[in-house]
């Protein structure tokens, strides 16, 4: 809340400007920069120079503007709505400012706030929807790093969300006032029609808005299998961000961070279903039947995973299960470890010449006789991401070498990668074994193993091979979910 005696010296209005004209006075810089302000309205820009730069000229060769090519004179300003004193002569902004207010039309001074009548804002556009931000000019810098955070939240979509609305509103308003108009808009705003706009679906936007206006059952649930990335919060995706902020309901695993999960909504209900190696505190099928639960009693649900929820995430069986139960569901991709753990380490996972394939691969199916595809790949040149691999360590690098993979093939270790207490580790392939037997190592390690893996910067990280001695290991943090 502001304080008591804090009072707004600008106070912020919506004007119309739709075929009205509005005046730039200036050919410069200046001139430039509102005349792209003004060009995301409908106002019909009329600007007076006879010295436009380069840049002013294609954009109103581009846009159609008005040009008035000639020395400014009182007289071009008639019938303008609103006027910019932007031609970064101070005489004769003041000179356009005087003329305006004579005139009557309410004139912006560009950098000089003392002949302003009225600031321009910041702009976040998604018209018609439209968040302008002010400062009273104190501190247009402050106003650009708000702009940028306001504009990440909201979805590029919203604009087209807020015309299907307004095409809804006459529909609306013959349901009866209260509850079940309010029910209506929130359900349209952040239910079906809002999910269909943002996949850009418009026309299945409409029949799901249609639908809400029919049916007065409650809303319909839905899943977002949403990957939360590595670790680090700003590795989240915008749109994992959206869909947190709007969750009722986040099930979490394990290795996602407390800090992402507390991105979303107060009162969302935070459900951690597990899964640890060693600890499961859910298995996957209960952990199926809960999304259908939560989607049947009609909740927005974020199931959230860590790195890219279609990686070992077990994604397959609780899509399958939605499907079959008729829960709408879809999927929001993220950082998947591999490419967080390559990035710590500045490795290239495709190397020109060396290696141009890649692959995703748990240590786990290597315990029959036949060697898996993957292995041959691996022989063949592939840089291979091991996930899950610690505990597998020692069975991984003994069956590579066997199938043919030289010993002295490289090795990067990442415990923790995209976070501050990351540990990285260089070495072979007959250095690998020795991950099984630290049990200094607590959190989730990705193993990459390749030739391209000689491209990454080992200047940070620490020799594999140096720790050798005995202990058990610990499996903690493995999260199976292969
Ligand atoms: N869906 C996830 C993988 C889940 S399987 C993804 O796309 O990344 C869990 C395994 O992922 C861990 O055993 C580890 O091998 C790897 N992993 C996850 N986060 C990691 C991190 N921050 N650093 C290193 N490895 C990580």
């Amino acid at each position: 809340m502001p304080e008591a005696n804090a009072k707004l010296n600008a106070f912020p209005v919506f004007m119309r400007v739709e075929g009205e004209a509005v005046a730039i006075v200036g050919g410069g810089e200046e001139a430039l920069a509102k005349a792209r302000l003004l060009g995301q309205s409908s106002a019909v820009l009329r600007i007076i120079t006879d010295a436009a730069e380069a840049e002013l000229l294609s954009f109103i060769a581009a846009t159609g503007a008005v040009h008035i090519e000639a020395a400014y004179d009182a007289a071009h300003l008639e019938g303008a709505t609103l006027l910019f004193a932007a031609s970064g002569e101070e005489a004769l902004d003041r000179r356009v400012a005087a003329d305006a207010r004579r005139l009557g039309i309410p004139v912006n001074a560009v950098d000089r706030p003392e002949l302003c009548d009225f600031f321009t804002p910041a702009l976040v556009n998604r018209a018609p929807v439209a968040i302008a931000i002010g400062t009273e000019g104190a501190g247009p810098v402050l106003a650009q790093i708000l702009r940028s955070r306001i504009d990440r939240m909201l979805s590029p979509s919203l604009g087209a969300l807020a015309t299907l609305a307004a095409s809804f509103r006459g529909a609306a308003e013959r349901l009866p006032k209260g509850n079940a108009r309010r029910r209506f808009w929130s359900d349209f705003f952040a239910g079906a029609p809002a999910r269909a706009v943002e996949a850009g679906e418009l026309s299945q936007a409409h029949d799901a808005a249609l639908d809400l206006l029919v049916s007065n059952a409650p809303a319909a649930g839905h899943i977002a299998l949403v990957g939360a990335g590595p670790g680090a919060e700003d590795l989240l995706t915008l749109r994992a961000h959206r869909f947190l902020m709007e969750a009722d309901v986040i099930v979490y695993d394990a290795l996602v961070p407390e800090a992402i999960v507390a991105m979303g909504r107060r009162d969302a209900e935070r459900l951690p279903v597990g899964k640890r190696k060693g600890c499961h505190s859910k298995s996957q099928t209960e952990i199926n039947a809960l999304l259908v639960e939560l989607g049947h009693a009609g909740k927005r649900v974020v199931r959230l995973k860590s790195g890219d929820p279609l990686v070992f995430g077990r994604a397959g069986e609780e899509m399958a299960a939605l499907r079959d139960a008729g829960i709408a569901y879809e999927v929001v991709p993220g950082v998947t470890a591999a490419f967080a753990a390559a990035a710590d380490f500045e490795l290239p996972l495709t190397l020109r010449g060396v290696s141009s394939s890649m692959v995703f691969t748990t240590g786990h199916d290597l315990k029959g006789n036949s060697l898996p595809d993957w292995a041959k790949l691996a022989i063949s040149g592939a840089t291979v991401a091991v996930y899950m691999g610690r505990s597998v360590a020692a069975e991984v690098a003994g069956r590579l070498i066997e199938a043919g993979l030289s010993p002295d093939t490289a090795v990067a270790v990442v415990e923790n990668a995209s976070l501050g207490n990351r540990r990285r580790f260089h070495g072979t392939l007959a250095d690998l074994p020795s991950l099984e037997a630290r049990a200094d190592l607590t959190g989730p390690v990705m193993t990459i193993i390749g030739d391209a893996v000689a491209g990454a910067n080992f200047e940070r990280s620490e020799p594999l091979a140096a720790h050798r001695h005995e202990g058990v290991a610990s499996t903690a943090a493995e999260g199976v979910e292969q």
